[in-house]
């Protein structure tokens, strides 16, 4: 066997186990050094920074380089952890992206190394045994029957894309096979209903489906965020004979404020209706981990699909996400033979794959880390992890509600805040673009990275709020505190510095100006 040198070593070879183990050091040690020199979240800086780092890398080259140069991994490595955000740093609190455990992580390492895919029984004979046996959990979890299914997805976006992917063929069924002959000609006009606090990417699946983003309509929400169901009936009421509903969209935690559409109302509406029913938990999955929130998710066992992540709340590494169909037929537009992957009399002798439940071919086992992850959490440690974040987003309200300098806009449902900074007395130009300029200074400061959303007052005014998302268990109270004080504090700089134009010293850039918009 011929070696060509350390770092061409591959992982699976025993031989080469020691070249294996010397690069996961280098990479323990490019974690290690990015946490002890990193003052924050983030490197200051913002994307020119990020920039110019990889430009130091690469020195004027690109990757194919003519000739090895592994010498170049402890430069790469120690790059990439020295720019990349830490989740694990409680001021990290902008996107809904935990901090994976250490064990799925373990988890990964060894799925990487050896590299299996469901495609084909022999592409990975374990793997595929571990994602039908965690499928057939978490289908209990939402409370479905034995004939239930599902699939591991890239991600939250994916698995609605695949919920309603079955709804659509579920409802035009009577029109024949679509999937098969398309949509073309088709003597219906196809709708789907959501909130209109719902995910982007519901929209976007139907854009995908060939329904169309003008099919989904947007059902008013309380001032919760919940779908109006008495609206959604009057819609359901005012469509003409040619608008075919297929399907209502629950949102089970809504990505800025956490809301959960009602379940039970919207189950009897579809009940009624013979309408499918989506729900997409990506974010509110985690109630159903903890005893005091679960409630929140009552209803869920009547979903026709659900859609969910373990990369939120679930503390296992992306992607992780989840989709779930009350009964396996559901799934049946993604059955694909191949004459190479797997023949019937293959099948029939029992290598089986899971190449008809995805949407994709090679496919890598998301499972693994998963269920290392909720081995090592239990459903008592997740839950006691998710009331932690709902803990924190409750003291952080607490808070934002004492200060006269901040506005809380509503308690929290599970663990984001939305609020803005109120403008001092003297006020300032623009509170919305102020608001704006705060975010982006601390985050090019690499202070601390707060997420940033719209919301329409009852004015009809729709205005620029923060939003902090709580998903890590590690945080305290204090460091909730002082990031609050920080957001305080640079927004009093911003107000001030705007007043005195003159004074530019020790101003962010031009782009986080109050003028910019
Ligand atoms: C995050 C989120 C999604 C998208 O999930 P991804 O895993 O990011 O693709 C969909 N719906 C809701 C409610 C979400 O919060």
């Amino acid at each position: 066997m011929i070696h060509t040198g350390r770092n061409t070593a591959l992982a699976g070879r025993q031989e080469d186990a020691e070249e294996l183990r010397t690069l996961v050091d280098l990479a323990l040690g490019a974690l290690r050094d990015a946490s002890t020199k990193r003052t924050g979240p983030v490197a200051a800086g913002g994307p020119g920074a990020a920039a110019s780092a990889l430009g130091r890398v690469l020195d004027g080259g690109g990757f194919l380089t003519e000739r090895p140069e592994p010498e170049r991994l402890t430069e790469l490595f120690e790059a990439y952890a020295a720019g990349a955000v830490d989740l694990t740093h409680p001021a990290a609190v902008s996107r809904m992206q935990c901090a994976p455990t250490a064990a799925a992580v373990a988890a990964e390492l060894l799925a990487a190394a050896l590299n299996q895919s469901l495609h084909a029984w022999e592409s990975g004979p374990f793997a595929l045994e571990l994602e039908r046996r965690l499928i057939a959990e978490m289908a209990s979890w939402a409370g479905f029957g034995a004939r239930a299914s599902g699939t591991l997805t890239p991600g939250g976006s994916i698995s609605n894309l695949m919920g309603l992917l079955a709804a659509r063929e579920h409802a035009l069924r009577r029109h024949g096979d679509v999937t098969r002959s398309g949509l073309t000609g088709l003597p219906v006009v196809p709708r789907i209903l959501c909130s209109a606090a719902a995910h982007f990417s519901i929209a976007r699946a139907a854009g995908f489906l060939g329904l169309g983003r003008d099919a989904v309509v947007t059902v008013p929400v309380d001032e919760r965020g919940r779908m109006r169901v008495a609206e959604a009936r009057r819609i359901l009421d005012g469509l003409t004979s040619d608008e075919v509903p297929l399907a209502i969209v629950a949102t089970a935690g809504t990505t800025d404020h956490g809301s959960f559409d009602p379940l039970p109302e919207l189950a009897d509406l579809a009940a009624e209706r013979g309408i499918w029913l989506h729900v997409d938990a990506a974010y509110g999955i985690g109630a159903l981990f903890s005893p005091s929130l679960a409630p929140l998710l009552d209803g869920l066992d009547r979903a026709d699909s659900l859609a969910f992540d373990l990369h939120k709340f679930g503390w296992s590494p992306a992607s992780s996400s989840v989709l779930l169909v009350r009964d396996a037929q559901h799934l049946r537009c993604l059955d694909q033979q191949a004459v190479y992957l797997n023949p019937s009399d293959d099948e029939a002798a029992g290598l089986t794959s899971l190449l008809s439940t995805s949407m994709q071919t090679t496919r890598r086992s998301d499972a693994f880390k998963m269920a290392a992850s909720l081995l090592t959490l239990g459903r008592e440690g997740m839950g006691a992890w998710v009331d932690r974040c709902h803990a924190l987003a409750r003291h952080a309200a607490a808070r934002i509600a004492a200060r006269p300098d901040l506005e809380l806009l509503a308690e929290p449902v599970l663990s984001t805040v939305i609020f803005r900074c109120s403008p001092p007395a003297e006020g300032v130009p623009d509170p919305n673009a102020w608001n704006a300029a705060v975010r982006r200074t601390l985050l090019t400061r690499g202070r601390a990275l707060l997420a940033r959303t719209k919301v329409t007052g009852t004015d009809g005014e729709p205005r620029v709020h923060l939003k902090l998302v709580f998903l890590n268990p590690g945080t305290t109270e204090a460091d909730v505190d002082e990031l609050l004080a920080d957001v305080a504090a640079v927004a009093r700089e911003l107000a001030a510095a705007d007043r005195e134009p003159g004074t530019d010293h020790d101003r962010p850039p031009a782009d986080d100006r109050l003028m910019a918009s």
